[in-house]
């Protein structure tokens, strides 16, 4: 689904699959480099994926480890309303021991852990928002999560990639538009590389 309108503020103009598209993702360079230290933080999950998490809880349980809390109770937030997530409500993962609940001992998320454990899709259990950060979906755009287009504070072992965005979370960003959708932005991507006189090989850095 496409449409052209847009945003509050009117800044962003182009819409796929109803997220609106900071273009900034095609020029700015990636500074991801470190193993995860975003984790430490937590993350949003929507209501839904919240409920799904909950389902597999027990295979969730058995390879928890001892730095991990077993108890269900103690692993979200309390649910708030928030239209950035699909079912229009997010809920906190807790920070246990100073890490997202999810995280075990040697830095690992115990969602992607199970996935790879069965022999599934390496993002099967992971919630949206984990795959997608740095990039991020807010108040309906889809942006790099910054502060002032600088570093995220915790991002301290991050340097530049030499990469775009775009280019470096490809597969990040098929899994969020899927096959057309990601096809829709890559033909955006030129477009505006076009407009602001930039080959689509050249990077930019902002
Ligand atoms: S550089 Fe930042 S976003 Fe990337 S893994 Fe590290 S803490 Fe997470
Ligand atoms: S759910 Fe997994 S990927 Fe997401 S913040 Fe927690 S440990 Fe990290």
């Amino acid at each position: 689904m496409t449409e052209e309108r847009n945003n509050s503020n009117g800044k962003f103009t182009k819409k796929i699959n109803g997220i609106l598209i900071d273009p900034l993702i095609f020029t700015y360079k990636s500074y991801c480099s470190c193993v995860g230290d975003c984790c430490y933080h937590g993350v949003y999950t929507d209501y839904k994926e919240y409920q799904y998490i909950l389902s597999i809880q027990d295979k969730i349980k058995e390879i928890m480890d001892e730095t991990q809390s077993r108890d269900v109770e103690s692993w979200f937030e309390a649910p708030q309303k928030d239209d950035d997530f699909e079912s229009g409500i997010a809920v906190g993962t807790e920070v246990i021991n100073g890490k997202c609940t999810f995280l075990d001992k040697n830095g690992l998320c115990s969602l992607q852990k199970l996935a790879l454990k069965e022999g599934e899709f390496k993002w099967k259990h992971k919630p949206l928002y984990c795959v997608l950060f740095p990039l991020t979906v807010f108040e309906g755009v889809l942006s790099i999560d910054t502060e002032d287009n600088g570093e995220i504070p915790y991002c301290k072992n991050g340097s530049k990639t030499g990469l775009t965005f775009y280019e470096a979370y490809t597969e990040e960003l098929k899994h969020l538009f899927g096959d057309d959708g990601f096809l829709e932005l890559e033909n955006y991507r030129e477009e505006y590389l076009k407009e602001i006189n930039v080959g689509v090989n050249e990077n930019v850095d902002k």
